[in-house]
């Protein structure tokens, strides 16, 4: 037998691992390092939790081993088939995870209470039971709010086994954003049972009828909070997710006394709602607005019947002859086309000719928070380069041409009415640029569903196709210049 401390020294310094790692992840200089510090903190948790389960008989070497190459499996598989485009939904896959684990550590460990008989009513039962039911409120929330968030950032969902169409496709279903007024007082009324069902939980431990009441409620309770959020809000709901994942770690290490579960759950919980009030101001909305005001919007297409006759990329390379300045308008179509190299090289093209180049940054911009910074830093962008909104914004008026690649919603004007699913979100302000250069397939809309007045403006240049492509195009113009 193991003396205890020396697990508990040994979650001492992986705790310690994981703070000088976040405290890393601070500039983009550190981060890396700062990731793999947390990364390996996080494998010396695991394995000293294996260990310590090894060494107090609970489980054997066989589960131990088998669990983790179950799992390294699946983790191997899903980290080298995703495609880039993929990552947001994959994120509030691993969320709903974080969540699924926390409420079966949970649900097992009530379940295992009231099968070896429960303790006598006092502290003791009044704490774990607590822990247990909102370990379980929070995690059933995280998990069944996390596969809507999924399917959301999905879009939708090919039915498995319908019959495929002539380009070889099964049948598609679009995932609803779905939330009359009415709405909110069920989630309201679900949430007062689900903490009334905690209480009974602990006045009657040994009923299973109320742990598996709670998991039922808790569970319909993810999904009616997730399904009326769409459109700009979703990045809020995102993060709101993660810092849920944590929050029910922490209330799991109470339930199962594993310290550093308390400490890595608390600061995920604390970061992932330090991002999302970050988010929450950057979209200039307040998280209640968020939760039971919510605009709706994706999935829903305007009908578009105004058109708009494309310009070539020499066309766009004549504007660009003699530019003093120009700002690159990233979003999420620039992670569709991968074509965050071929941006790179316009920018090296442009500096060559003496043209100062600069990134704006919309915080929401593609389908997770950082998605622009991650790809353009995989394109060896300077970091400095990339401006953040509330700065470049006073920037454009003095820009000779603003190109715009795979953005919408956060360039879309119409945010400035306050109306509508982008109603309040500050936007870059690209209309305010002499000349507006947009790169994309098609005048539809982003995700919000919102028809974009920039497109029709007579400074407008549309450049319609594929991002990586026009930007390749466009390069080779440049280069003749
Ligand atoms: P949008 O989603 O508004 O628009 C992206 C545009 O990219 C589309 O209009 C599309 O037009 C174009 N596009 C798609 N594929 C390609 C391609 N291969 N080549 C060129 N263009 C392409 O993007 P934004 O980044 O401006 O806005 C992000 C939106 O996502 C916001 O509404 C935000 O709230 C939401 N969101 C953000 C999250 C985050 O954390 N960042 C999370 C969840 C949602 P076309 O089809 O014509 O090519």
């Amino acid at each position: 037998m193991v003396d205890p401390v020396l697990w508990d020294i040994g979650y001492l310094i992986s705790a310690s691992m994981f703070i000088v790692g976040i405290k890393r992840l601070s500039s983009p200089r550190t981060a890396p390092s700062g990731n793999r510090l947390g990364a390996q903190g996080m494998f010396l948790a695991v394995i000293i939790t294996l260990l310590k389960l090894q060494s107090d008989g609970i489980i054997g070497w066989e589960l131990i081993v088998t669990g983790l190459a179950i799992g390294s499996l699946i983790g191997y598989l899903m980290a080298t088939k995703v495609e880039m485009t993929g990552m947001p939904e994959l994120v509030a896959l691993f969320n709903g995870f974080g969540g699924a684990a926390s409420a079966l550590v949970g649900l097992s460990e009530a379940l295992k209470r009231i099968t070896e008989g429960v303790p006598e009513p006092g502290v003791e039962l009044y704490a774990t039971w607590t822990a247990i039911g909102l370990s379980a409120l929070v995690g059933w929330i995280t998990l069944s709010g996390s596969l809507v968030a999924m399917m959301k950032l999905k879009g939708g969902f090919y039915v498995p086994l319908s019959k495929k169409d002539d380009r070889g496709r099964r049948r598609w279903i679009s995932f609803p954003t779905w939330g009359p007024p009415w709405l909110n007082y069920v989630k309201v009324a679900l949430l007062l049972s689900a903490l009334l069902l905690i209480v009974l939980t602990i006045q009657e431990p040994e009923d299973k009828r109320w742990v598996y009441s709670l998991v039922a409620t808790s569970t319909l309770l993810g999904i009616l909070f997730v399904i009326p959020i769409g459109g700009a809000d979703m990045p809020v709901v995102v993060s709101l997710l993660n810092s849920l994942s944590g929050i029910a770690a922490a209330f799991t290490g109470f339930v199962i006394g594993n310290n550093v579960l308390i400490i890595a759950g608390s600061m995920v919980g604390a970061a992932g709602l330090i991002l999302t009030f970050i988010m929450c101001k950057a979209m200039n909305r307040e998280l209640f607005d968020v939760l039971f005001k919510a605009f709706g919007g994706s999935g829903d297409r305007d009908q578009l019947t105004r058109t708009k006759v494309g310009s070539d990329p020499e066309e766009v390379a004549m504007v660009l002859d003699g530019a003093q300045k120009v700002i690159v308008v990233p979003g999420y179509g620039m992670a569709v086309s991968q074509s965050q190299h071929a941006v790179k090289e316009f920018a090296d093209l442009m500096e060559s000719l003496d043209c100062e180049v600069l990134y704006g940054i919309h915080p929401v911009a593609g389908r997770m928070p950082g998605h622009m910074n991650v790809l353009l830093a995989e394109a060896n962008v300077p970091y400095e380069k990339l401006i953040e909104m509330s700065e470049i914004n006073s920037e454009f008026p003095d820009c000779d041409v603003a190109l715009v690649i795979g953005a919408n919603d956060t360039t879309n004007p119409a945010a400035r009415s306050g109306e509508g699913p982008l109603g309040g979100m500050p936007i870059l302000d690209v209309d305010k640029a002499s000349v507006v250069v947009i790169i994309k397939r098609s005048l539809s809309v982003g995700y919000a569903g919102v028809d974009n007045d920039l497109f029709y403006m007579d400074k407008t240049m549309m450049l319609f196709g594929d991002g990586k492509k026009m930007m390749n195009e466009l390069n080779s113009a440049v280069k003749e210049i």
